[in-house]
C-alpha cells in the first residue's frame, strides 16, 4: 500500500509517505516560535500547526513522487499529545480521506516510536524490549508483534527527557536543553558529581529527585562560588547525563535478565542523546545483547514512524473512520 502519514502531536508539523513498507520521503517542519519561551506554547503550537500542514504535505508527495490518487490510505497521529496540536492532523487527515474516499488510520504515537525500528534494517525479532525515552514518556516495553505490545514499566512523575531539559535550563542552556547538556557534557567527567539514581519498584522509574537534587545542588555550590557553573559547566553535565543513563539501564538490564530477552532497542527523542548509545553499546558487547539505535531523523518526532506504524495496520486491516478524535493520554 501507498500511505500518506501525519504527525502533529507537539511541536513538529511532519508528512511522510510509504509504500510497501519503504519511506519514501519525510518532511519535518520544526516550530521556532517556543524557543522565546523556553518550552511548548501549546495554543502556538496549534497555530503553527495550521500553518504549516499543507506545505508539509505537498512537498512530503512531491518528495515522493507520489500524486493524491496513488494513495490507498491517509494516516495520522492520534495520541498521545497536546489536543490543540493532534486535532490539526486528525482534522486534516479525515477530510483528506474523505476527499479521496480513501480509508483512515489513526496511530499511536508511542507505538510508533517503537516501529520506527522496522523502517530500515536491522530490524529486531521478537520478542524485544524497548526503552522508550521521550519528552513525555519514559517506558520499558515488551513487544510481541508489530502491533502486540505491553508496558512493563514507566515513570512514575518525570519523563527523562524532561529531567534533561529541566535541568539544562537550570544550568542556563537554551531550549531545548537536552541536546545541548549532551553536547556539553562530551568533554566532562561524568563521575566529577554524585547524584542519586533511583530505585522504584518493579520496571519503574522516578526522575523529580535527581532535578531537585541538581536544584540544591547548583544553589549550595553557586552560594560559594558564584561562577561554579561556568567554571564546571562540562563535568556537571557529563555527571547529571551519567545519573540519568544510569537509572534508566539500571531497569532495563533488570528486565532483560528477568524475562531472558537480549533483543534490545531504544526509541524516543533522548535515544539521539550519544551518551545513552555509546553506554548501550558498550554493555550490548559484553553481554550478547543484540541493540537497536534508531537513525537521528527516527528518534524525535516524524512522520515516517508513523508512516510504518500504519502500515502494518493497513495490513492487519486496522482502519478507522469519519468519528475519529484525538486521544491525548492514548495508551499503548
Ligand atoms: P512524547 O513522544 O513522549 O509524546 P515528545 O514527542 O515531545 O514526547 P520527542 O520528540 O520524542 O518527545 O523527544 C523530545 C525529547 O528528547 C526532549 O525532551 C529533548 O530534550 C530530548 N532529546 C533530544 N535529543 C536529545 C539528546 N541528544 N540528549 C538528550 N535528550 C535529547
Ligand atoms: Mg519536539
Ligand atoms: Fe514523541
Amino acid at each position: 500500500p501507498t500511505i500518506l502519514a501525519i504527525e502533529s502531536s507537539c511541536d513538529e508539523t511532519a508528512a511522510a509517505v510509504i509504500r510497501g513498507g519503504r519511506v519514501l520521503s519525510n518532511i519535518i517542519a520544526t516550530q521556532a516560535v517556543h524557543e522565546q519561551y523556553g518550552g511548548v506554547v501549546p495554543e502556538l503550537a496549534s497555530r503553527a500547526h495550521q500553518q504549516n500542514i499543507i506545505p508539509v504535505v505537498t512537498q512530503a508527495l512531491i518528495k515522493a513522487n507520489v500524486t493524491k490518487s496513488d494513495l490507498n490510505a491517509v494516516a495520522f497521529t492520534r495520541g498521545p499529545g497536546l489536543l490543540g496540536a493532534l486535532l490539526v492532523g486528525c482534522t486534516f487527515a479525515k477530510s483528506f480521506a474523505l476527499g479521496l474516499g480513501i480509508p483512515l488510520i489513526e496511530v499511536n504515537h508511542m507505538q510508533a516510536h517503537i516501529l520506527a525500528h522496522f523502517i530500515d534494517d536491522p530490524k529486531p525479532a521478537f520478542p524485544f524490549l524497548c526503552l522508550t525515552v521521550s519528552g513525555g514518556h519514559t517506558q520499558v516495553v515488551l513487544i510481541k508483534s508489530h502491533l502486540e505490545m505491553e508496558v512493563i514499566g514507566q515513570t512514575t512523575d518525570d519523563a527523562v527527557g524532561e529531567a534533561f531539559d529541566k535541568t539544562a535550563k537550570m544550568l542556563g542552556l537554551p531550549y531545548p536543553g537536552g541536546p545541548m547538556l549532551d553536547k556539553a557534557a562530551a568533554t566532562g567527567n561524568p563521575r566529577a558529581f554524585d547524584f542519586p539514581v533511583s530505585n522504584m519498584p518493579g520496571y519503574d522509574f522516578s526522575f523529580s529527585g535527581i532535578k531537585t537534587a541538581v536544584l540544591y545542588f547548583l544553589k549550595n555550590q553557586t552560594k560559594q562560588n558564584p561562577e561554579f557553573v561556568q567554571e564546571h559547566l562540562a563535568d556537571i553535565c557529563a555527571s547529571v547525563q551519567y545519573t540519568l543513563i544510569q537509572t534508566l539501564l539500571r531497569k532495563l538490564k533488570q528486565a532483560s535478565k528477568d524475562l531472558g530477552i537480549k533483543e534490545v532497542a531504544i526509541a524516543g527523542g533522548v535515544s539521539a542523546n550519544s551518551g545513552l548509545r555509546q553506554t548501550l553499546q558498550e554493555y550490548a558487547k559484553k553481554h550478547n545483547w543484540n541493540v537497536y539505535i534508531p537513525a537521528f531523523q527516527y528518534c524525535t518526532d516524524n512522520a515516517g514512524m508513523i508512516a510504518i506504524a500504519a502500515h502494518y495496520q493497513y495490513l492487519a486491516g486496522d482502519f478507522s473512520n469519519q468519528l475519529a478524535s484525538p486521544d491525548p493520554r492514548m495508551k499503548i
